[in-house]
């Protein structure tokens, strides 16, 4: 380590993706900062729907696609090695996730973008598609007018909330400092990195900004650059009911408490996170028409939460060229790919200094016009 630095690397943001990657980071034996802005903060990781997703993904860039289906192979092993250190049972669950389609046309439609993405990802993606019939025997108690779903072996979900106190007490274990402090400024001093967090100055040889949307302001600092923009994403919670849902759907899923969480509504409506009664009444009653027997269940609370999006949907990997150990990572499935990013992107920053060529698509570079 250059003897001016406090840290090996400091990570800039304790939300999923830099709790992630802070958490391999530590686990390589770096002296690791994470220094995260706290409760004044937009964080994704505290209002997300839990789910480790890999149908559907990656339709347009079949790395993306690879990425994240490798990601879900590594989570059996990503879980237990977190519930090793940490002793928190996380809720992580992998039987499989079921997509569900109301009509003929969303049965074709599904077909067809699943069969495109199983023939171009080159990790194996496979899916199967249930008729109502079939369904039926899985999920006896959907209603008539669902017409079918998808099935993908390899999704799964966890309780977010769970999973982003176990990195942080994981990443505390081995050896990490977690600073709770709001990062205003980053210097490039020729070999390494000087970080304006309140009234101290913090330096290391790396930085990896994973700030959600801050990353905007600090990139341009340390030569790399974001596009990113809000879309707000509502969930309603149910009271607690015997358990009926064996497997995590892509608009419900019933944790291991018993409560129903429900979603996946997408709105543009800037840095809004609130929530509007029309929002949650359409999600009540898509869910209701695969669950009628749902109608009767009270909802406890709702909460809005906003999705950190590029133009492309793809995530963003990139490191800098003009400050040599400069890292920036942005991502709206930070849950699903937590496994990926804390087994393989943290070691290589830790080993390569740089990232692998097969993410090269995934630069900032891409959205240069
Ligand atoms: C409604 C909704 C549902 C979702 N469902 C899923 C899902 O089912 N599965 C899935 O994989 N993903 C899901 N996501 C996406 C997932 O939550 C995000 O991909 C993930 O949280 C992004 O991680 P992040 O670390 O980039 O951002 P965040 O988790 O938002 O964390 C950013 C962190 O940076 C900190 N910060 C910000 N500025 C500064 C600063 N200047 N200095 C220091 N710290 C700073 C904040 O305090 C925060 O903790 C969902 C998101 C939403 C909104």
């Amino acid at each position: 380590m250059n003897k001016m630095c406090d840290f090996d690397s400091i990570v800039i943001g304790g939300g999923m993706i830099g709790s992630s990657i802070a958490f391999g980071l530590a686990k390589q034996d770096e002296k690791v900062a994470m220094i995260d802005e706290g409760d004044n903060a937009l964080r994704a990781a505290r209002g997300n729907f839990g789910l480790i997703w890999v149908q559907g993904k990656g339709e347009k860039n079949s790395s993306y696609a690879d990425l994240t289906l490798q990601s879900a192979k590594k989570w059996p092993r990503f879980n237990n090695e977190l519930m090793a250190l940490t002793k928190i049972d996380i809720g992580f669950e992998q039987k499989g996730g079921f997509d569900f389609c109301l009509n003929q046309e969303e049965f074709d439609e599904r077909i067809i973008l699943l069969k495109h993405i199983a023939e171009n990802s080159n990790e194996q993606f496979s899916y199967e598609m249930f008729n109502h019939e079939e369904l039926a025997k899985k999920l006896p108690k959907i209603g008539p007018e669902v017409v079918g779903a998808s099935y993908s072996s390899w999704d799964g979900h966890v309780n977010p909330l769970l999973l982003l106190r176990s990195l942080h007490k994981g990443f505390q274990e081995l050896g990490g400092k977690l600073l709770t402090h709001s990062v205003s400024d980053i210097k490039y001093n020729d070999s390494y990195f000087s970080v304006q967090a309140k009234n101290s100055i913090i330096n290391s040889n790396k930085v990896i900004l994973a700030a959600g949307f801050s990353n905007q302001n600090l990139a341009p600092k340390i030569g790399l650059k974001m596009s990113l923009f809000p879309q707000r994403g509502q969930i309603l919670v149910t009271e607690k009911i015997k358990p009926f849902l064996d497997y995590p759907t892509g608009l419900i899923r019933q944790t291991n408490e018993g409560g129903l969480l429900l979603g996946d509504s997408h709105e543009d409506v800037g840095f809004d996170d609130g929530t509007n009664l029309q929002t949650m009444q359409q999600i009540a009653q898509r869910v209701t028409t695969i669950f009628p027997f749902l109608r009767d269940v009270k909802m406890i609370r709702a909460w809005g939460s906003l999705r950190i999006l590029t133009d492309d949907r793809l995530p963003i990997y990139d490191y800098s060229k003009t400050c040599p150990g400069a890292y920036t990572v942005s991502s709206h499935s930070g849950v699903t790919l937590a496994a990926i990013h804390a087994l393989d992107i943290a070691s290589y920053i830790v080993k390569d200094g740089k990232l692998p060529i097969s993410l090269n698509c995934f630069s900032a570079e891409r959205f240069n016009d």
